[in-house]
């Protein structure tokens, strides 16, 4: 990359970079093998990342946040994440932070606030989202998870699965239907924590890749989840996730540029060490060409995005504009990812080199957050309107 100047960013931005990248080569880099064989990171590493303040940065001070309401600042922690080349930790965390906070900031009850955001913030709780089901992803209007109405309380009965963060999670955001026969309008959303009898968790499931990285089912049998835990109102569950999953697909092409730079920067340094036929590998025309095309590709890539994450700042990123960004970047993220294995020759295959892992853990960003066919289909359905 050779660094188109990043306009939208002051002084402040760029301390509180420093900042991050600091943590991240002390807190998070090192211990990141030992996760990948874990399949999960450790919990101590959320209350370290909770006591630096790097979570729910955006909640309010009385909630232990910072209320810092300027996303660039996540931004920053996300992109600081993927330039690591950690994907797991790059997923997981802002995953907590960025998504499953705002649901509860922007819709749960004063008490439900008041329990579980200061946790959230301090790492205490780990917060994962579950709206996919064993029968129905793309199609969630198609979910089963049933929350029949008992007065004072929900029976929430079903399962859910691929969950990230799931295995550690403390408090989950549920998708359920309250009212099967009213399709959307009948999805509501419930927050249901690891403290309620009848909820239970699968083993972390064995994954291509994103291996420093808890993704399992959830299992709920008669779990009474009090009304007190039921986020905005009923029956307006698939509005907020409408509404919520724009900044879900905007963290998702962030964290696709940064980790897209990391195989590139790892690529730059492999080819200018590679030998072949008496020649550095960077001296290979072809070398140099998809060097460059790459380059290329991902300074625009980070430049809309930061156009992108500026719009988000004056909550004008609509939904289209955000599954244009998360096609975009993942399908580019997905072809770095190709092209850098490639210029690493069999090394690039090799587990230990970090473009293998990258390579690997790239995949799946074209799945979750909406597959990028169901992305299409949101633009088109904008532009044909
Ligand atoms: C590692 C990982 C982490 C995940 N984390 C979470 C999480 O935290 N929370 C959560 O709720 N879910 C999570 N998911 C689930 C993910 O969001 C779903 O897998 C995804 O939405 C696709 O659903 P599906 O797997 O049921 O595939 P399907 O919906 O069955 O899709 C299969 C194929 O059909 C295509 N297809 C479906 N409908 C259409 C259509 N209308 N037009 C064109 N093509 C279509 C899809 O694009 C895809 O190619 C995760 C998944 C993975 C793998």
């Amino acid at each position: 990359m050779f660094g188109l100047p990043r306009m939208m960013f002051t002084e402040e931005h760029d301390l509180f970079r420093q900042s991050v990248r600091d943590f991240i080569a002390k807190e998070i880099t090192p211990f990141n093998d030992e996760w990948e064989k874990q399949k999960m990171v450790s919990r101590e590493s959320w209350l370290k990342l909770g006591e630096n303040g790097f979570l729910g940065i955006q909640a309010p001070e009385e909630l232990g946040g910072m209320n810092i309401q300027d996303f660039r600042y996540n931004a920053i922690l996300i992109e600081e994440l993927g330039l690591s080349g950690c994907s797991g930790p790059a997923i997981g965390y802002p995953l907590h932070s960025d998504i499953v906070l705002p649901y509860i900031l922007h819709y749960a009850t004063e008490e439900a606030k008041k329990k579980y955001v200061p946790k959230m913030v301090s790492g205490e709780y780990i917060g994962a989202v579950a709206m996919t089901e064993p029968g129905a992803g793309s199609d969630l209007q198609g979910m089963r998870t049933s929350a029949e109405d008992k007065g004072d309380h929900y029976l929430i009965n079903g399962s859910k699965t691929f969950i990230t963060n799931g295995y550690l999670s403390d408090v989950v955001v549920v998708a359920v239907k309250t009212d099967p026969s009213k399709g959307a309008k009948g999805i509501s959303l419930v927050l249901i924590d690891r403290e309620m009898p009848g909820f239970s968790k699968g083993k972390p499931f064995e994954k291509v890749g994103l291996h420093a990285q808890d993704t399992c089912e959830l299992f709920f049998e008669d779990v009474k989840v009090p009304k007190e835990n039921l986020l905005g109102k009923e029956g307006d569950g698939f509005k907020y996730l409408m509404t919520e999953l724009a900044q879900e697909r905007l963290v998702v092409a962030l964290a696709a540029v940064a980790l897209g730079e990391y195989m590139l920067d790892e690529t730059v340094t492999y080819v200018k060490e590679r030998k072949a036929f008496s020649k550095s590998l960077s001296e290979f025309q072809n070398t140099r060409f998809k060097l460059a095309e790459m380059t290329a590709a991902l300074e625009q890539g980070r430049i809309y995005c930061d156009q992108l994450v500026m719009l988000h700042n004056e909550k004008k990123l609509d939904p289209a504009m955000a599954s244009a960004a998360k096609y975009n970047m993942t399908e580019l993220q997905c072809k770095v990812a190709d092209e850098c294995v490639q210029l690493h020759g069999g090394y690039g295959y090799m587990w230990e080199y970090g473009v293998a892992r990258a390579y690997a853990d790239a995949r799946v960003q074209r799945i979750y957050a909406g597959t990028n066919e169901i992305m299409k289909e949101l633009i088109a359905r904008k532009i044909l309107k």
